[in-house]
């Protein structure tokens, strides 16, 4: 259900800015989803296609680029991007990372007809 509701605030946004820009048709939408937001990008598109009908989105593509997490660890104050599933710092190899970047669900752009 998380997915649901991040589709329809894309579809919001999405939607103002077409017409804003006087659009006719969405024809594809570029979405940042970073590697903790949890969100799969097939779902995002699996809703989008039911919530934009008979809007000016219907049948746009959505096209998803995934951006690395990214940490600061509390106990050396080092930022690093973890590799794979080994969260420790890099630096002092303890575990305990605080999240600072990774989580973020932006719309890059949209490409409008
Ligand atoms: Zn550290």
């Amino acid at each position: 259900m998380h997915e649901l509701s991040v589709t329809q605030s894309v579809l919001e946004i999405v939607l103002t800015h077409a017409e804003q820009a006087g659009a006719s048709r969405v024809q594809r939408v570029n979405i940042v989803i970073g590697e903790l937001s949890g969100i799969v990008g097939e779902s995002v598109q699996f809703y989008f296609d039911f919530v934009s009908k008979d809007t000016l989105a219907e049948g746009a593509e959505l096209v998803f680029r995934r951006t690395p997490a990214q940490f600061r660890c509390q106990a050396c104050g080092a930022t690093y991007e973890p590799q794979g599933a080994d969260w420790t710092c890099p630096l002092c190899h303890q575990l305990r990372p605080e999240a600072i970047g990774g989580q973020e669900l932006l719309i890059e752009s949209i490409e409008v007809e």
